[in-house]
């Protein structure tokens, strides 16, 4: 459930239904298109409203990695001529290290902030490297292996306050839905989320940008969604996406409460059980409920996976 989850009977409903009853391309100025335009309206102002945001600060995607691309990317093209260094952290993933390694070929300064030993980032390491020069820094919310969670609210105070015009971004794809995010009280310019870790459909995803920012488009052509995601927009995705989250946001205490309770039962029997397990990362409270990452002595991962995958686990 942390790489991927099973889409929800009503995700694929909608889907379904809109793919059939909805067909029309939303840049069309006939009822089929200015249906199909409505509800991307509809999953936009859903979005904006548990983000804090604008209806049109929203950019529909294919996933995660675009996001991240785009936001990382496209913010450092646009400002190259205010600033020459960027900042991320060394856990984050692939999808926003290997960004940083695309910018820093084309010539950026990038630094790679160290964590503790549980993936906590160092704040204050993180204030002394902001300087005029710094356009942007990308964190992620919730790590996708270890289930460290960062205080991105007390980040984005530090950046803003150091450097008001550094360009915060926030990977949030394991954390939607699962914590209250708000972009304005965290000062989140840039966030990335990804319908299919929330009982969505995959190959949908989408990116806030605060609209008093810039950035430059990675996809061109038809000039969809303001200039900034030229491509006919994914309907069917993006009403699956609205409708996972919707579901999701509705029962978020529930879902993590039970998740919590499995992540507790199945960590102390592992630990009580198999001598010389142990815990990766942040305790089991502190951690996200959805993640627990556990080391065995003296066995390799894939000889485990594969007997536990033999008996269906
Ligand atoms: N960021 C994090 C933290 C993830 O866990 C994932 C999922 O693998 C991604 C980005 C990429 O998301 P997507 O699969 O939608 O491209």
């Amino acid at each position: 459930n942390a790489a991927t989850t099973k889409p929800l009977e009503i995700v694929k409903e909608a889907v379904v239904d809109t793919m059939i009853n909805n067909y029309g391309n939303p840049s069309s100025y006939h009822k089929l298109g200015l249906e199909a335009e409505k509800l991307i309206k509809e999953s936009s102002d859903f979005f904006a409203k548990v983000l804090n945001c604008a209806e049109d600060e929203i950019i529909y995607t294919s996933g995660a990695t675009e996001s991240n691309n785009m936001a990382i990317i496209g913010a450092a093209l646009a400002y190259k001529r205010t600033g020459n260094r960027v900042i991320t952290t060394s856990i984050e993933h692939p999808s926003v290290k290997q960004a940083f390694i695309y910018l820093e070929s084309l010539g950026f300064e990038v630094i790679y902030l160290k964590t503790t030993k549980t993936g906590k980032v160092d704040i204050q390491e993180l204030e002394s490297y902001i300087d005029d020069n710094t356009i942007l820094v990308s964190i992620m919310h919730v790590n996708n292996e270890i289930g460290t969670v960062q205080e991105i609210d007390k980040i984005g105070q530090v950046i803003k306050n150091s450097n008001k015009n550094t360009i915060f971004h926030v990977d949030a794809v394991q954390s939607f839905g699962k914590y209250q995010i708000d972009v304005i009280k965290s000062s989140i310019d840039l966030l990335s989320m990804s319908a299919h870790k929330i009982y969505g459909p995959k190959g949908v995803g989408l990116l806030y940008k605060n609209k008093n920012i810039r950035i430059k488009p990675l996809l061109i052509g038809g000039d969809q969604q303001k200039g900034l995601r030229s491509g006919t927009e994914n309907v069917p995705g993006i009403v699956g996406m609205y409708k996972a989250a919707k579901y999701v946001w509705k029962n978020k205490e529930k879902i993590n409460e039970n998740m919590l309770d499995l992540k507790k039962t199945l960590a102390n029997k592992i630990l009580d059980n198999i001598p010389g397990s142990y815990i990766n990362g942040p305790s089991i409270e502190e951690g996200a409920a959805h993640i627990l990452n556990v080391g065995f002595k003296d066995i390799r991962s894939e000889i485990l996976l594969h007997s536990l995958d033999a008996k269906s686990i």
